[in-house]
């Protein structure tokens, strides 16, 4: 199936299984729900939702990263971080229709998607569907609490780290495109700070990045130097979701 839509920057080849919560359902299932999918490409800095505003869709990526943000006078923090394993529309699961939080493409991707009254409406009688959801929901709630305490109590090497691990984890092809600026709002600290820190993974031969590009070298390197708090949150991520 072909991923198409008005702001798409890439038709590619995609197919709802390829999201692991619609991966995981009985193929019977799957047929049932497919008929209220919708190819929805998601090109960088696609708003999913505002905050406080109605969700009028629930997301379903099978690539790229969507990152949900809380943006204060003071600036924005990055909350969560959600890919092929997840969805995107927390509360319409919830049954509420908004939430504090932003969401918004920071890796482009593609994904399938379902209005918010169809979603609400498919949950019944499919328990294996909510199920799965629910089991994200509880993993991207970890995945918040865990943040909170890293960016407190972590030195932003490790975090900066961490980070790309988990980006480099939900892309499907590398190199990445990711700016000094967008990695500063996804860690919470000003750019240089940033640049400071990819700079000492480059030098250390981890990471190669050049012209906002990314290409994981040494990925047990990497991970050695991450904080604890990225095998937490994988590890809880398979516990709940599977391999
Ligand atoms: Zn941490």
């Amino acid at each position: 199936m072909a991923v198409r839509n008005a702001s798409a920057i890439e038709t590619v080849e995609d197919a709802p299984s390829r999201n692991r919560i619609l991966g995981a359902l009985p193929s019977a299932e799957l047929s049932r729900l497919a008929a209220d999918l919708e190819p929805f490409a998601l090109p960088v800095n696609t708003v999913l939702y505002e905050a406080d505003s109605p969700i009028s869709h629930v997301y379903f990526p099978t690539s790229g990263c969507v990152s949900m943000v809380n943006v204060m006078e003071e600036g924005a923090v990055e909350v969560g971080t959600i890919g092929f394993e997840g969805f995107a529309g927390l509360p319409l699961l919830l049954d509420d229709d908004r939430m504090p939080t932003r969401a918004f493409v920071q890796l482009t991707g593609s994904s399938f998607r379902m209005q918010a009254a169809i979603f609400q409406q498919s949950l019944d009688g499919n328990p294996v569907f909510e199920r799965l959801l629910n089991r994200h929901s509880l993993a991207l709630f970890n995945q918040a609490a865990q943040s909170v305490a890293c960016n407190r109590l972590h030195t932003l090497e490790s975090r900066c780290a961490r980070w790309l691990l988990m980006t480099h984890d939900r892309m499907r092809m590398e190199p990445f495109t990711l700016t000094h600026e967008f990695l500063s709002y996804m860690l919470g600290v000003h750019r240089p700070a940033v640049t400071l820190a990819a700079g000492v993974l480059q030098r250390a031969g981890l990471i190669r990045y050049t012209r906002g590009k990314v290409t994981v070298l040494d990925r047990a390197g990497l991970e050695a130097v991450a904080c604890s708090c990225y095998e937490v949150t994988r590890k809880n991520y398979e516990r709940l979701l599977g391999n």
